[in-house]
């Protein structure tokens, strides 16, 4: 078997592997580059392979920065099947009619802004793009080891990292490679911790917070409460940058569990996403994947999804209408890093302001808004214009979806013999610092993945 790294090798977007083995060529993950707009403009370059050449996709979860490319992939000529979860499966749409929708729109604006004579600009994707892509993908559930194709088989391990996210192994040449995926903390809520591995030769490590260790859970929440205390007596709006799956979920499971605590009844709570309305409808469809805990929660008063103060708002004039409110408002849009959606609107709208608040709940990636304000930036510029920084911007690490390196070391201890084990998905300083700490603590040397490099086993 033998793996290379195209994408999320030195970076957390874009994540992308090849593994070659028993004659075929699989594909993990055909994620989307995100940051700047020097970044992003790499989508648009060919494949780092021959597209026809591919045999199978394996996707590890529906986040953009895994799956962002797989309709280019399809426009460009790939037919093969495209595995994932069954959960999955079903927000790929969601996820990716989005993404389309964006694209359109990006290449509209730009459009508009060229001059007569220059070469108009084509969307990296359309929504037909995705369309036809979803006539690719085939759910699989967790635990089912699977023939590919002979001599090549898949099983999934759930992540617990957001809805259906999954631990790829690949069984080939008689040996095993374990691709981690994105891993979510233990004790998330409404999620089952990410699974161990019993056996692997090689492991594909995320190290998105291998340098850092998230503050405690319990610590977290109560700092969320005081947040929200704070935010309602200084007469502000809250703010809160979120993906659409995964957090959003995640914040009205909060909302739910500590409703009186939080006297939570006196706000009004925005999740100003049409998308993450969708999703949580997935999520309600499927609480066989939620832990035990979740299923209580959901069983309670009031459901996390039904709060009686939401408002799922749909149309941009819906969105546009939040502007009038000036206090008492909890927004939750996206996107989670602030490099456009909703929620850049309602940051111009409030970020000026001293009593709002903008709680960060979420990885901000180099390059985008929310990392600029998580930096303390004094001014940001939004839509073309300088903004003055005078909300407050509160980073709630301990709500990450990612797991911290304490946990990424359990994880990868827990896997007997500890095998070798290659860093992907995390900046160099993450990687790093998570390195060191491999071999401090288990005497492995961990590999850096690096775009174009080959690893063999
Ligand atoms: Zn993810
Ligand atoms: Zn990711």
């Amino acid at each position: 078997m033998k793996v290379n790294f195209f994408g999320a090798a030195g970076t957390v977007t874009g994540s992308m592997h090849l593994v070659e083995a028993a004659g075929k060529r699989i594909l993990l993950d055909c994620g989307m580059i995100q940051g700047g707009a020097m970044e992003e403009a790499r989508n648009v370059d060919p494949f780092p392979f021959d597209v026809s050449s591919i045999d199978a996709v394996v996707v590890s979860h529906a986040h953009i920065d895994h799956t962002g490319r797989l309709p280019l992939l399809s426009a460009r000529g790939y037919r093969g099947p495209i595995y994932a979860q069954q959960a999955t499966v079903e927000l790929l749409p969601v996820m990716l009619f989005d993404s389309a929708s964006l694209q359109e729109s990006d290449a509209e604006r730009s459009n508009r802004r060229r001059a007569r004579g220059e070469d108009a600009v084509a969307p990296l994707y359309t929504r037909e793009d995705v369309q036809k892509m979803l006539q690719q993908t085939r759910p699989l559930p967790y635990h089912q080891r699977t023939s590919l194709f002979p001599g090549i088989e898949v099983n999934l391990r759930d992540a617990g990292h957001i809805l259906g996210s999954a631990i790829v192994e690949l069984f080939a040449d008689g040996r095993t490679l374990v691709f981690s995926g994105d891993l979510g903390p233990k004790g998330t809520p409404i999620l089952n911790d990410p699974e161990t591995p019993p056996v692997a030769d090689l492991v594909l490590m995320e190290s998105t917070y291998g340098n850092r260790n998230h503050k405690d859970r319990a610590d977290t929440v109560r700092e969320l409460g005081g947040i929200l205390d704070t935010a309602w007596r200084d007469g502000g709006n809250v703010l809160i940058p979120a993906f659409a799956v995964g957090r959003t979920q995640e914040i009205l499971y909060w909302f739910a569990r500590y409703w009186n605590e939080w006297n939570l009844s006196r706000w009004r709570i925005f999740i100003d996403s049409p998308m993450a309305a969708k999703v949580v409808q997935i999520y309600d469809r499927h609480h066989e994947l939620f832990d035990e805990d979740a299923r209580k929660v959901w069983k309670g008063t009031p459901n996390p999804f039904r709060l009686p103060n939401l408002h799922a708002t749909e149309s941009l004039q819906e969105s546009m209408a939040i502007n009038q409110i000036r206090n008492g408002a909890i927004i939750i849009a996206g996107s989670g890093m602030a490099n456009g959606g909703r929620i850049v609107h309602h940051l111009r709208h409030n970020i000026g302001r001293r009593e709002a608040h903008v709680v960060f709940v979420g990885y901000q990636a180099e390059g985008t808004l929310g990392r600029r304000l998580v930096n303390g930036a004094q001014w940001v510029r939004m839509y073309g214009e300088d903004y003055r920084v005078n909300a407050q911007c509160h980073t709630v690490g301990g709500l990450s979806a990612h797991t911290d390196q304490n946990g990424l070391l359990d994880w990868y201890g827990g896997i007997p013999q500890h095998p070798p084990v290659v860093l992907v998905h995390g900046e160099d300083i993450a990687r790093e610092a998570l390195a060191g700490e491999i071999r401090e603590r288990f005497g492995m040397s961990a590999e850096l993945a690096r775009p174009g490099a080959v690893r063999e086993m």
